[in-house]
Parts: structure tokens; sequence; C-alpha cells
């Protein structure tokens, strides 16, 4: 079982490299790529896309690693023109990784790999990139292979539809490579002696054996879907619940049409007006529970998630929920957005 879910859950991270997987939650898996690749004391450039990277931003810093964390407001993707002048200046390659976020799920922004990787390659920087699939893997077009990526951490819980409980680091062999040299203590976490055991199908601990089962089953929803169609579809789904906000006259946190998450809709309450207080009316009158804003968006933004096991139907009582929510909360707002949303599922 173990060796076919190895192997089958290649196609979802578009990668022939290894995949490792720990019985663990996101953050060990974050933890995990930095202690097997680097030293203590090396230099890592992030970009603050929201929560989620401060998060691991501040994971590298407990871990002892110099970040250079390049700030930003929330609203915007990771910005390749900033990484790409950051590693032009490090003429001494001091640099040894570049981590982003892929889709930041506080702020619903997918920010640009493919543009990431350009700028590492346009200064000519030997640094390592890792990338936070965490939220994105599944859900959108991810490509590690493509896009140059030496790590990409995921876990279960998002768009690969599992409970939490399986961390996951893809493994470019130039990380392999960084591995054999890194010093930062580890133990746990070592890709050694998983890759080690991994070749029979064993794992150097207990595995989470549950959830390898329930892994088996997604990759057999994502094989008969067909993974392009899985993304079309949650393209088409999220095109919707942003017309449905546009149409209440709602703004949507993301200021980037381009960088639009597909995963995840973060929208602000109006001035004045709390969104925890909202998110309230919506769990108590609805029992629907909306995700709340995150660290610097608490109380001023909620979350429309639809990403993982998601239909057309499930998308349109979620906005109802929404737009009832609004209408109990007097919430100021223009009637309308339903019928937006289920115009575009139509027409597509
Ligand atoms: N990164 C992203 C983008 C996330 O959405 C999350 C969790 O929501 C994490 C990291 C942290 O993962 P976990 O909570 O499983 O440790």
């Amino acid at each position: 079982m173990a060796l076919s879910v190895l192997e089958n859950i290649k196609p979802i991270f578009k990668t022939k490299c290894p995949i490792v997987v720990y019985p663990s939650s996101g953050t060990g898996a974050w933890e995990a790529a930095l202690v097997n690749t680097l030293s203590p004391g090396d230099k890592v450039l992030m970009f603050e896309t929201g929560q989620f990277a401060t998060l691991w931003r501040n994971l590298a810093v407990d871990l002892g690693l110099e970040v250079d964390f390049i700030e930003s407001d929330w609203r915007h993707g990771v910005d390749a023109n900033v990484i790409e002048s950051k590693l032009k200046e490090d003429s001494a390659q001091n640099i040894k990784a570049v981590c982003a976020v892929h889709n930041e799920t506080s702020s619903g922004i997918a920010s640009d790999i493919a543009a990431v990787r350009k700028a590492i390659d346009q200064a000519k920087h030997n640094a390592l990139l890792m990338v936070d699939s965490i939220s994105s893997l599944g859900s959108l077009d991810y490509r590690h292979d493509d896009w140059g990526v030496d790590v990409t951490i995921a876990g279960s819980q998002k768009g690969l539809m599992l409970p939490p409980g399986l961390g996951f680091n893809a493994i470019s062999d130039k990380a392999l490579k960084a591995c054999e040299t890194a010093t930062m203590p580890k133990a746990y976490w070592r890709w050694d002696a998983m890759l080690e055991n991994n070749k029979n199908g064993f794992f150097p601990f207990t595995p989470a054996t549950n959830l390898l089962y329930g892994l088996g089953e997604a990759i057999k929803m994502f094989e008969e879907e067909g993974l392009e169609n899985t993304f079309a579809r949650h393209a088409r789904l999220a095109e919707a619940a942003r017309r449905a906000v546009k149409a209440w006259g709602l703004e949507i946190v993301c200021a980037n049409p381009a960088e639009y998450s597909n995963v995840v809709t973060a929208v602000f309450t109006p001035e004045g007006h709390d969104a925890d207080a909202f998110r309230g009316i919506v769990l108590e009158r609805f029992n629907m529970s909306l995700g709340n804003g995150l660290g610097k968006l608490a109380g001023k933004a909620f979350r429309i998630g639809h990403l993982g096991d998601f239909n057309e139907l499930m998308l349109a009582g979620t906005l109802s929920g929404v737009e009832m929510g609004l209408a109990a909360a007097k919430i100021p707002h223009q009637k309308g957005g339903i019928s937006a949303a289920l115009a575009h599922l139509v027409d597509e």
C-alpha cells in the first residue's frame, strides 16, 4: 500500500522526485524542509503574503536561521522583481533558500511560482526554492518539476480532501545534495532514514496508516475526475464566488485579479462592521462556519472556502448563507450576489 501511494501521489505534485510523508501537520513539513537542507545561521529569503508566510518566518527564526522577510500588505502575492533584486545584491551567494507560499490561505492570494523560479535564474543565484503548497495542492495547478522547486511542502487537510495529519515534502536532487552537508539538528524529520525505509514500503516510525488508506482513495478521486478538470472546477466555482462578492459590493482582500485564489476568497466587511460578529450571526442562524480573518485581518475579513471536494450546490448554499447573514447582520450590501454567481455557473 505504501509503495503504491508514494508513487501515485507524484502526478498530483507534477513530479518524478521522491516524496516523503510524515504523520504531521503542515507545520511539521515546513520544519522538515528547513532542517534537512540548511545549517544554523543560514540566510533565507521569505515574502510576507499573509499569516502563513508570517508563521513560516517565525518557525525559521525559532530554528536559528537568519530570515530576510520582505514585508508586504497581505493584498499582493510574492513580488518576483523584489526577489530578483535581493538575489542580485547577494553576490556572495549567502542566501541559501527562497521560501514562498503558493496559496496564502489567510488572504486568498495565489502567487506566481514560475515567476519566482525565473527571478532566481535571472539572478544566476544558487539558492534553493522551497514552496508551501499546503492549501494549493490538488486544487490549483502545481508543478514541482517544471517550476524547478527544490522542496514542496504539503498537507493532507486541504485540497487532498483528507483529515489533518499528513505532512509532505517533495524533494529535488539539488535539495537531496544540500541535505548531505546541512547541519541543522534533526532526528524525527530526517529525510535519509525516511527515504531508505520507503524503498521497501516501510517507515522509520509508525506511519498514519489510516490516513494513507484515505490518501489512496483521494488519489483515485483525482484520477477519476482528471487533475486538469479538478482545477477547472475550482476556477469555475471560485469565479462564481467572486462575482457574488462583487455584486454585493464588498471588497476582495486580494487586490490583484491575476492573483485571485481559486481555493479561498477572503472578503473585507465594510469599515465599522466586525467580521467576527457577522461570522457569529451566520453560525448561529444558519449553522455555517465561515473562515475567520487571521492575524492582521482579524475582525476585518471573513473567508469563503471553495477547495477540495466541493460542487455547485455546495457553493450555492454557502453563498446563500453569506447573503442571508449580511442582511441579518445589517451589513450594507446590494442584493443579487447569488444570481450573479448562479448565472456564471450556468453560462460556463
Ligand atoms: N501553510 C498554509 C498555506 C496553510 O494554510 C496552513 C494551515 O492552514 C499551514 C501552512 C499550517 O499547516 P498546519 O496547520 O497543518 O500545521
